[in-house]
């Protein structure tokens, strides 16, 4: 006989994730954090058929299905608890590896407040200068470059 029905998958996913995370920039919108023990990295995980696996992942895959193999999800937040899948943006290992290492002159900091006041949306100005959605929106809040005018 049968024992009792394991929880269905989405169902333990959903009571994981706390909708009212912080908002660390008005237009992506609140994070959402996984509520389970983040791992060494600070990566919610999941155990699915005796696996264990990142929650982020696996949330993005359910809210907006699969990605392009090859590809990994980029936190556009930089909050690796966050599950958001509209946080998450699918990028090539290259672009994921250089934004973590990128390097900014002056020049592109002018350029990127002065597109930014003219109305061009910080997500597009991350992928033109290839640097992270947050990036953008520390340059443009001015906490960090603040001596460049
Ligand atoms: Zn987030």
């Amino acid at each position: 006989m049968p024992g009792p029905k394991p929880k269905p998958l989405e169902e333990r996913v959903w009571a994981k994730i706390n909708k009212q995370g912080p908002i660390v920039s008005e237009d992506l919108g609140p994070c959402w954090d996984w509520c389970g023990k983040p791992d060494k990295d600070g990566y919610g995980r999941i155990q699915i058929n005796k696996q264990s696996r990142p929650a982020f992942r696996v949330v993005y895959v359910m809210v907006k299905g699969d990605y392009k193999h090859g590809l990994e999800l980029d936190h556009l937040c930089e909050r690796n608890i966050c599950v958001n899948p509209d946080h998450l943006e699918p990028v090539t290992p290259f672009v994921n590896n250089s934004r973590r290492h990128q390097k900014l002159t002056e020049d592109k900091v002018r350029e990127i407040r002065k597109l930014y006041a003219e109305g061009i949306q910080k997500a597009s100005l991350a992928r033109r200068f290839d640097v992270t959605f947050m990036t953008i929106t520390y340059i443009v809040r001015r906490p960090t470059w603040d001596w460049v005018v």
